[in-house]
């Protein structure tokens, strides 16, 4: 996950009104501000605790517009026995709209990632991976 999302121009920090979004945590899709974001090798996260775990030990295995759609993902992972963690950039009202950002990602523990894989793809769909592929 090598993602660097930037906001838009004049989005705020999701946690001081007023103070310019600088970062998009690339867990959550939080806008953050600088005294807000902390800077890691594989992305930014936001001031959520949990968030520097999720960034280096879990990774992006589905990502959705469709809520719906990651509700079963999540359902069928789970049933093999793989824990997920869902994220919704909806969550925040900075990026709702056409936003290309405006996503629900599902994360697994990079260790379980190729079974989730296995689970995508019995159910027919293609992983995050796979589309990032797809669109090199
Ligand atoms: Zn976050
Ligand atoms: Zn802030």
């Amino acid at each position: 996950m090598n993602e660097r999302f930037l906001p838009d121009q004049g989005t705020e920090c999701a946690n001081h009104s007023g103070a310019a979004a600088g970062a998009i945590c690339s867990v959550c899709g939080k806008p953050v501000c600088a005294d807000c974001f902390v800077q890691l090798g594989p992305g930014i996260v936001c001031d959520d605790p949990g968030h520097k775990i999720v960034l280096e030990e879990w990774a992006i295995t589905f990502r959705s517009r469709s809520e719906f759609e990651v509700d079963m993902i999540v359902r069928n992972v789970e049933n093999d026995g793989v824990e997920s963690k869902m994220f919704s950039s909806r969550a925040f009202k900075q990026t709702i709209g056409a936003d290309p950002r405006d996503v629900v990602n599902v994360f697994v523990r990079r260790s379980e990632h190729q079974r989730a894989e296995q689970v995508l793809s019995a159910l027919g769909l293609s992983s995050f991976d796979d589309e990032i592929q797809k669109s090199n």
